[in-house]
């Protein structure tokens, strides 16, 4: 069987499946979406937000691009975002990192990738700022993970300066932002940088409104 084939054969096994336990699924799924999450992840194939997290379709609205990154000019995640906090009214919102991102792990060489260099320029741009922290550390995995770590907060961090989250703390306190790093290696996620509503940022980010 061609290996793509096998995907849709799966899909008809899951379907099944989920009916087994639930006959009107897929009735419900079609009545609309009340996630309470917004999840933005790595693209990595290691990563499946629903999977990692026990959730089932319907639970999290999800946002993935390499490096799970924060960028205040990328339409995408910004469209993403201002839906899921404005309209979806999500309660919390997660930036999840992972352990060996291949990602990361390129920012941090000299190498030439073509378009993905203007990507990847970001996480440089993070690691310029940490770089006497992250070049005190001997070890080259160690220093991979701490950047992995380092990323997410500083994510976090892109995402409390946006007037889209501002704008939800003031009238609405929420949502709660999170950084989580998923360690593919026994696949935990483990709990990094949060930020309830509110939280303190550098006054130059902070917008004032009328
Ligand atoms: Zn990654």
């Amino acid at each position: 069987m061609e290996p793509h084939k096998q995907l849709l054969l799966a899909n008809k096994a899951w379907v099944l499946e989920k009916l087994k336990t639930r006959p009107d699924f897929f009735e419900s799924q079609a009545e609309g979406q009340t996630p309470d999450f917004l999840w933005i992840g790595c693209s990595d194939s290691r990563v499946p937000a629903e999977d990692i997290t026990g959730t089932e379709p319907g639970e999290l609205f999800v946002h993935r691009n390499i490096a799970n990154m924060v960028v205040h000019t990328d339409f995408n995640m910004l469209s993403v975002l201002q839906y899921a906090v404005e309209v979806l009214k999500v309660k919390h919102v997660i930036v999840c990192g992972h352990y060996n991102c291949g990602g990361v792990k390129n920012a941090m060489t000299r190498h030439d990738f073509g378009l993905i260099n203007k990507w990847l320029r970001h996480l440089k741009d993070v690691y310029r700022i940490y770089q006497d922290h992250i070049e005190s550390i001997a070890d080259p995995k160690a220093r991979w993970d701490r950047l992995v770590e380092i990323n997410v907060t500083e994510q976090v961090q892109n995402l409390a300066k946006t007037s889209i989250i501002q704008r939800a703390w003031d009238k609405e306190q929420r949502p709660t932002l999170h950084g989580w790093i998923y360690d593919l290696r026994t696949g935990y996620l483990k709990e990094f940088a949060e930020m309830p509503p509110g939280a303190k940022i550098d006054d130059i980010y902070r917008f004032q409104w009328e």
